[in-house]
This record gives C-alpha cells, structure tokens and sequence, in this order.
C-alpha cells in the first residue's frame, strides 16, 4: 500500500511513499520504548533542554515547514507560518512551566509524609487530522514528552511528509532515537498499535465516529485514552454586544483555515433585535476573503483540504437551503482546478437544519435567530457536540452567568474561542473527554501517585 501526498488547490501529486511494514513497525516500536525507559531517567532539566531545542528548532525550519503543509492540506500560508510558530510557543511554555506542574504534592494525612507524584506512563499513540498538521501534533507532544514519555505518530494519510518533517524536527533538535517517532501507516494499522504492549495510551485527535472506534479498542485494551473530536460551536450574539467587533471576529472564527476548524464558529445565534445589523456587517466581512492559491500571499481562503469533504460540504449548504434556509452569500464550489469552496452564509437557519444538525467542516456559516438570551443558551446546547463556544455581550455579571449554563469544555467572552497553552482545552459530549495544553493536559499522560510514608 502507499500513502500519496497531493496538492489539494491543484490536484497535482507531490510525493508517494510506501507504508511501512510489519518488520519497520515493529523496529520503531522497540526503539521507542527503548528511549522512553531512558528517557523516564532523564533529570527534569535535561528533558526541558530538549523541549527548547525542538522550539528553536521549529522557529529555524519555518520556511521550510509551511509552505510544506500548505501545499499537502491547503490552508494559506501566513497561516502556515502562524502554526508553526505556535508549536515553538507550546514547547517554550512547558519547558518552562513543566517542572512546576510535575513538582511532587505534598497533601496532609495521617502519614508522616503523603504527597503526589506525576510518574511518566510509557508510549503514547498519537492519531492525529490533517487540518493543523504541526499543532495538533505538537501540542500534545510537548506535554506528553516533559512528562517523561515517548511518542509514536500515526498522522493523517494526506500529510506524510508534515508527519516526516516533524520526526525530523526531534531528530534535528538532538531527541534521542526513537523518542518521537513517525509510522507511516493506514487507519487499518491503528488497532494493532493500540493493542500492541509497548503503546501504554493513546490520544486522538479527529472525527467522533473514528474517536468511538479508537475508544473501544483503547477500552479493550485498558489504555487510558484522550479524544478531542468534532465540534458545532456556537457564537452567541446578544443584542447588546459590540456587534461590529462580533462580526469582525466571527468572520476570523469561521472562515480561518478554510473552516476546517474543530473550534471554528459554525453556528451564528443571534438575538433578533441585532441579527439585521450582525448579518449586514458578517457578510461584509466574509465578502471581503480572498480565495486564492493559498501559496500567493493576498489568499485568505485556500483551498479545503480534500474533493470529497468539499463535496460533502455542498450537499450539507443545499440541503438547508431545500429546508428553508436562506443562502445569503457563495453556496458553491468555485470554478477552478482544486477543493476551492466560496465562502457562504446560509441565514434563518432553524435547529432542525442540516447545517445546524452536523458539523460543518469548511467555509458555510450558518445564522440562527433567537428572541433572547434564554433561547440562545437553549439553542447552543441543542447539539451532539460540546467543544468550545462565544459569547459576546457588553454585560460581563450576566455573560458570567450564562457562561455557566453552556455545554461545551471552554466558553469565550467577548473574544475568539482558540487553544492556549496556558489554558485547558478539550470537550463534553460526542466532543470526547480529557484535556490537552495546560497543567491538565501534561498530568493527562502521568501516573498520578500516591507515596504514603508511615
Ligand atoms: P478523521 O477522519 O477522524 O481522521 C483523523 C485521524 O484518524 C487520521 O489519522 C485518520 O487516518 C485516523 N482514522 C480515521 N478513521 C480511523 C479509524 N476507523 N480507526 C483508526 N484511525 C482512524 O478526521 P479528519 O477528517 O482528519 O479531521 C477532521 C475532524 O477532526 C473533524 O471532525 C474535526 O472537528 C476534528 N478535530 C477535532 C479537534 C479537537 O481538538 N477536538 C481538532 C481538530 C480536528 P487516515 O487519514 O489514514 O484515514
């Protein structure tokens, strides 16, 4: 079998590779639990070296790194380039707060002395999509590694050589060999990896219906798992709001990466006495995107990153626009070579809408109109999802309170929801469980134990 790499704005192939097989599989595995059991040894100081060195070493391949996703997954590249310098961020971030996070606790008991210590956990599996080829990976890396862990990648198959260059990141920055390691194979791999001995947890980062699959097998398996699935995040507009700053960053929230967002806005609740004047400056704001080659610099939109879920994303717009949306901007595939979709805003979208029902992966917004407050947390929550949401209203005591009432694992006033290595990030419902970033997500991957001294 072989894993294409193919330029999704043109069709062109860039690269094949074979997968790997069993005998390389089985080598990389070795190797990796090899450095992992050192790895554990290593003093605390040294593995936080390490983190700063892949940070620099992030920052001194940029030029390199994003024009290499943008050209395997489509987005533009300014935003190629703000990836990558984020993945430096995070591993600066843990290796300075890492220590700190994995400091024992001491907690009193009738012991002499009882405290908690965060123990690495071994190897960890990483699934991981193609829609931030480096940060999805790299935020879970630094924390997992700082930990004491080890990690093998299996990326997403349209972005190879993302996943090649990153091994070689680790590789360039003086990892040890094997540390951080890259499997170049299929989903159809993955069970047997999760089943293997030497992956000790697995943390998956993709769609709900892949998150239930590589749940049961990590349940079978016993592994402790994290899954940050799919999302509909809501962006609640109250009447009050600053309604030209909520559409300035809805526009962001929606259409940046192509849509192809997990935490993007998808569904626009907006009170009735605003929603002529949000609409009004929204669509302004996405007429204004450039969609173009993600590689010149004027593109804002790129390409999305595969036909099919361009296509899926069609019929998604003209199924409710039959239901009785209103189709107030694009709606269309753009006329050229390549996944281009026109950025679209669908209005009067009501719950029962496809576009309000299922995750809209790509550049399709859709606006909801509520009468108050009451209903827009209502229709918020009416979703299968529970990843992130906004609320934007100038009535910071009563945003508080409604922030409380909202299903989702983050709840963003006044601003645009985003992952933050500061801060935890992770969903509720068919969003999955567990947290990266932050002290939660390095403690996520530890053994949490308890020494109790008589
Ligand atoms: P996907 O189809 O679920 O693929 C994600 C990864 O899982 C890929 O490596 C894929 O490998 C693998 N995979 C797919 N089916 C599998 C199976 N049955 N068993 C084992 N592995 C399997 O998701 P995607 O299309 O790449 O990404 C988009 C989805 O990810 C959206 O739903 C989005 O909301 C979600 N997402 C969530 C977050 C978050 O933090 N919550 C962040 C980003 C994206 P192959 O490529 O080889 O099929």
């Amino acid at each position: 079998m072989s894993i294409h790499s193919t330029n999704p704005a043109t069709d062109g192939v860039l690269a094949q590779f074979d997968e790997h097989d069993a005998a390389t599989i089985d080598r990389k595995l070795s190797e990796t639990s090899k450095a992992q059991r050192e790895w554990a040894r290593t003093p605390i100081a040294e593995r936080m070296d390490l983190l700063r060195r892949v940070a620099q070493t992030l920052r001194a391949q940029k030029s390199d790194l994003a024009p290499l996703a943008t050209l395997e997954m489509g987005k533009p590249l300014s935003e190629a380039v703000g990836e990558v310098e984020k993945c430096a961020w995070n591993f600066d971030f843990y290796a300075d707060a890492a220590p700190g996070f994995l400091a024992d606790e001491v907690v009193s008991s009738n012991a002499t002395d009882s405290r908690i210590a965060y123990d690495p956990l071994g190897t960890v599996l990483a699934v991981m999509p193609w829609n931030y080829p480096y940060w999805q990976v790299m935020r879970a890396a630094a924390p997992v590694l700082a930990g004491g862990n080890a990690m093998v990648l299996k990326h997403a198959s349209n972005v190879p050589q993302c996943a090649l260059a990153l091994e070689d990141i680790f590789k360039r920055a003086g990892a040890p060999a094997g540390l951080f390691t890259t499997l170049l194979v299929g989903a159809g791999e993955v069970a047997g990896l999760i089943a293997d001995p030497r992956i000790s947890a697995v943390t998956f980062t993709g769609s709900t219906p892949a998150g239930r699959k590589i749940a049961s097998q990590a349940g079978t398996a016993l592994k402790k798992q994290v899954l940050e699935l799919g999302g509909s995040d809501p962006f609640i507009v109250l009447a009050d709001a600053d309604i030209e700053a909520a559409a300035a960053v809805a526009v962001k929230a929606r259409f940046q990466n192509t849509g192809q967002s997990c935490i993007a806005a998808k569904r626009f609740i907006v009170e009735q006495a605003a929603a002529d004047r949000f609409v009004d400056a929204f669509c302004e704001g996405a007429r204004k995107l450039h969609v173009d080659d993600p590689m010149q610099e004027h593109s804002t939109q790129g390409s999305m990153a595969k036909r099919h879920l361009r296509d899926e994303l069609h019929a998604q717009v003209q199924a409710s626009v039959q239901q009785g949306a209103r189709l107030l901007l694009g709606g269309s595939p753009v006329d050229r070579p390549g996944a281009f979709y026109q950025p679209t805003v669908l209005d009067h979208v009501t719950p029962d809408m496809v576009a309000a029902q299922e995750e809209t992966f790509g550049p399709a917004a859709a606006i909801l109109r509520v009468s108050d407050a009451d209903e827009a947390v209502r229709i918020a929550n009416a979703t299968n999802f529970g990843l992130g949401a906004a609320l934007w209203t100038n009535d910071l005591d009563r945003a508080r309170k409604l922030s409380r009432r909202i299903e989702a694992g983050a709840v963003f006033i006044n601003g645009l929801v985003a992952s933050d290595p500061r801060l935890p990030f992770g969903g509720i419902k068919e969003s999955g469980y567990g947290r990266e970033l932050g002290k939660l997500g390095l403690h996520e991957f530890t053994n949490t134990k308890t020494v109790w001294t008589g």
